[in-house]
């Protein structure tokens, strides 16, 4: 029998993979923590209008990327694409729409159909922040430097660099709008299809096409500095001033929209120039009118979310565990006190393994291939008297020692 593969676009996580992916989850979390979020789980599974309604019908995410089905009961369901809106859902349904600010951390899959390439899966991780309340240009500011502050303390956040731009209001939108269906419209012969049927619909999402005729169309398109309204324009010079004081440094990049429909005011990413064309890590904006749009009362809100696999390959190292001690029974009847002594460690906090045959010399060889920081040898008789032989790796040292006061002694 062939064995089976996993699905195109899935992979297993492993080793220091998966180390990678736990000092991701774990930094974020402790730093998140520091910035007063509380981490929330929401199914991976959701109604497929929780996406379909608020991520926008021209998004790429909504026309070609979802994973929907009919359940058995024939309800349509949807693999969950991105966090926010199923972080926005359970806001409205848990009735926490009266207890803002809520400050979301959230961790786990996502899926979507894509092409599959280096960076680019149909199941990925994310994290993601989100600050749900306040309307303040403050709060766009805190959300990027607790977003900034963790890729500092992953040591990545030199190999990135924050570029933000503002969206702006309705109002600002509006006019920005008509000025690029002015614009784009003079070009349209030589746009992608989809980029003109966008041009109907919705002109902005334009600027973010990946298809290589319409970026170089899309260079000299109009800006949206020249039409945002008084409020808009203060909200955006408000933000830059917060970032300046939260010590995050960013450059602004006019271009950034973002591939989903809900945002408005702030828009953010953090990019590096080390993973090829998927050098966008991590992303975000303001989403005023997504919690409405999801049957709540308005309510302003604003985070980001990061792709963890591509934060896991800007990472130097996965990170390590505590070095073992190796626990070595020597000869007839020291298994059973070895076992006690290995347990008593562990429950001490030592990390701790004993190997499950072997003679002397094949447990030392274990011990030095798992890289253990020191052995710990007991034969029946050193057993009976309470003491063990406690042999130092790195420096060949060796010491007898009181069962007693051994894990003191290790920690
Ligand atoms: P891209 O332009 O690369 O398609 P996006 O705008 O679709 O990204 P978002 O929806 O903003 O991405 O998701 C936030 C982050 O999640 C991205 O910046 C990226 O780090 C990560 N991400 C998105 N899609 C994938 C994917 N298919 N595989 C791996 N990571 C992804
Ligand atoms: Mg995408």
């Amino acid at each position: 029998m062939s064995a089976l593969q996993p699905p195109r676009g899935t992979h297993d996580l492993i080793g220091d993979e998966q180390r990678r992916y736990a000092r991701v989850v774990e930094t974020s979390r402790t730093v998140t923590t520091l910035y007063g979020f509380d981490e929330w789980a929401t199914p991976i599974f959701e109604d497929t209008r929780v996406f379909s309604r608020t991520l926008g019908d021209t998004s790429d995410v909504v026309t070609k990327e979802m994973y929907s089905f009919d359940d058995r009961g024939g309800d349509s369901i949807t693999l969950r694409p991105e966090g926010t809106a199923g972080i926005c859902r359970a806001l409205v349904t848990n009735g926490l729409t009266q207890s803002l600010p809520q400050k979301v951390f959230y961790a786990g899959p996502m899926f979507r159909y894509e092409r599959p390439q280096k960076g680019r899966y149909r199941q990925f991780h994310q994290i993601g922040a989100e600050l749900i309340g306040p309307s303040e240009p403050l709060a766009d500011a805190e959300v990027i430097a607790c977003g900034w502050d963790i890729l500092s303390r992953l040591e990545i956040a030199a190999d990135t660099v924050l570029e933000v731009n503002t969206l702006g209001d309705r109002a600002s939108r509006d006019a920005y709008r008509s000025a690029l269906v002015a614009y784009f419209s003079t070009h349209k012969d030589a746009l992608s299809a989809e980029s003109r049927d966008r041009l109907e619909r919705n002109p902005m999402r334009i600027l973010d096409s990946k298809d290589t005729a319409d970026r170089a169309i899309v260079t000299d398109a109009p800006t949206i500095a020249p039409h945002l309204t008084p409020e808009a324009a203060s909200f955006y010079a408000a933000l830059l001033e917060h970032l300046a004081r939260f010590g995050v440094p960013f450059r602004e990049n006019p271009r950034i929209v973002r591939g989903l429909d809900y945002y408005n005011h702030t828009a953010f990413e953090f990019v590096t120039d080390r993973l090829g064309s998927q050098g966008t890590v991590m992303a975000g904006g303001r989403y005023d009118g997504l919690v409405e749009q999801m049957g709540g009362p308005p309510t302003p809100a604003v985070g980001w979310a990061a792709g963890i696999e591509r934060l896991s390959m800007l990472l130097a190292d996965a990170g390590s565990p505590p070095a073992a001690v190796a626990v070595i029974p020597a000869g007839e009847g020291a298994e059973a006190p070895a076992t006690v002594v290995l347990q008593t460690l562990r429950r001490a906090g030592i990390r701790a393994e004993m190997a499950y045959r072997g003679n002397m010399k094949r447990r030392m060889e274990r011990a030095n291939k798992i890289g253990a920081r020191a052995a710990v040898i007991l034969g029946a008789e050193e057993a009976a008297r309470g003491v063990v032989q406690l042999k130092h790796l790195d420096t060949g040292a060796q010491e007898e020692v009181a069962i007693d006061s051994l894990a003191a002694r290790l920690s």
